[in-house]
């Protein structure tokens, strides 16, 4: 891989759109291509060279960086479906393929092996930091991966992000993504349990969380993205709760780590019990609010005519 490749970058959506950007802005050649073509000429408004295919976009790339939806729409274009060449087979022998999409563990290490006995190099490298971190380069990448590997794709994931962690080996970037997920949206809940409970007994918002932001119950879900309006201005809370991070997508967060904690036969309780209760809260209209209205769903469930205030 050459110092300043070209970048087939497919999957041109809310992170690849502004992620594909600030690539190109920092002086990458970029092939962009998404199926949806009004993902493709919005990325093109954006000074995004763009491909008409696949295989245009592939064409003499020297890495192919895709974020998908899922690892089923990774594997698929990886493969190829319905008999079309997939873009193991169009990228040329020895090409860096880079997925930045958050899938399971066991697809990301199976893209891994079918892009290894393709004869190419792979790294799984989701993210966190959103939209908006997308947009300023400031990603965190998980990068799964060789060492050699990632040290050669680390110059391009330091333009997309502030922070760039290898993880381990091949599905360690998604395994590390999986893990962090399923502490947040535990610990959302927690802290929102609280909250409710703290208003049955009669406690400020404020007077709880100047305790317990001091004391061992301090984590993020209290501190920055705090599920009661007032304390931390910044939070979703005080914006009716319009993401940040979307219920939909710690939903699907806590899907796969339920996957992986069943197919590693993990003990787990509140991990399961979490996705559940993420799954609920998508299906039930929480899907486009941040992932903090949860305390919503909690307290409109709470029996309303027991308190000790
Ligand atoms: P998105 O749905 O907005 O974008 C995905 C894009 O991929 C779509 O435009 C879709 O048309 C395109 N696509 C699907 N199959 C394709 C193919 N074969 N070829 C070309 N394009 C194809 O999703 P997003 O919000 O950008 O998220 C992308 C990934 O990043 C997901 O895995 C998500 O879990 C992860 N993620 C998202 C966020 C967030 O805040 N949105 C944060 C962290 C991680």
């Amino acid at each position: 891989m050459s110092e300043n490749p070209t970048i087939a970058f497919l999957g041109l959506g809310h992170m690849g759109g502004p992620m594909a950007v600030n690539l190109v802005n920092a002086g990458y050649s970029v092939a962009g291509y998404d199926v949806v073509p009004a993902a493709l000429e919005a990325a093109q408004a954006h000074g995004v060279p763009v491909a008409g295919s696949p295989a245009e976009a592939v064409a003499g790339a020297g890495v192919v960086l895709t974020m998908f939806p899922s690892g089923q729409h990774v594997l698929d274009a990886y493969r190829g479906v319905n008999g079309t060449p997939g873009l193991l087979t169009d990228a040329a022998p020895g090409t860096m393929f880079l997925d930045c999409s958050t899938i399971n563990v066991d697809e990301a290490r199976e893209a891994a092996t079918l892009a290894i006995a393709a004869g190419h190099r792979s790294v799984d490298a989701p993210v966190s930091g959103g939209v908006v971190g997308a947009e300023a380069g400031t990603l965190t990448f998980m990068v799964g991966g060789e060492a050699d590997d990632f040290e050669a794709v680390r110059p391009l994931l330091e333009v997309m992000g502030k922070r760039v962690v290898h993880c381990g080996g091949h599905g360690g970037g998604q395994a590390a993504k999986i893990c962090n997920n399923l502490i947040l949206g535990v610990s959302m809940i927690a802290v929102s349990e609280a909250f409710v409970l703290g208003e049955k007994l009669g406690l400020t918002h404020q007077a709880l969380f100047d305790v317990a932001s001091a004391a061992s119950g301090q984590c993020w879900a209290l501190t920055t993205n705090c599920p009661v309006p007032g304390p931390v201005p910044s939070s979703p809370a005080n914006r009716d709760y319009q993401p940040g991070f979307a219920g939909a997508l710690m939903a699907k967060d806590l899907k796969l780590a339920l996957n992986a904690l069943q197919s590693t036969g993990v003990a787990a309780r509140l991990g399961p019990l979490a996705s559940e209760i993420y799954d609920t809260f998508a299906a039930e209209g929480g899907a486009g609010r941040d992932f903090s209205g949860i305390i919503t769903d909690i307290r409109d469930k709470s029996d309303s005519d027991r308190s000790q205030a």
